[in-house]
C-alpha cells in the first residue's frame, strides 16, 4: 500500500499518479514495486471476531445514545 509521509495517510493505488506521486501533495510516495504487485493480487484478511462484536457493541450503544436523546427531547 503506498503511502505518502507529508499526509500521513494510506493511499489506494489506484489514486497514486501515474509518476508515483501524492495526488494530493504532490510528493513522491513510496510504493514498493514487489509490494505493489503483491498487494494488488492479495485480498484482505478476514476480520477478527472481537472487531466484529466491538462493532455490534458500538452500534448497539449509539442507537442507544440516540434513544435517550430523542426520549429527553420529547420530555
Ligand atoms: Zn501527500
Amino acid at each position: 500500500m503506498p503511502w505518502c509521509d507529508d499526509c500521513d495517510r494510506f493511499l489506494s493505488p489506484s489514486t497514486v499518479t501515474t509518476d508515483g506521486t501524492c495526488p494530493t501533495c504532490g510528493r513522491t510516495v513510496e510504493v514498493g514495486e514487489v509490494a505493489k504487485a503483491a498487494a494488488e493480487e492479495e485480498e484482505f484478511p478476514p476480520v477478527p471476531w472481537h472487531l466484529k462484536l466491538l462493532a455490534v457493541l458500538i452500534v448497539i450503544y449509539l442507537l442507544y445514545r440516540l434513544f435517550q436523546a430523542l426520549a429527553w427531547l420529547v420530555s
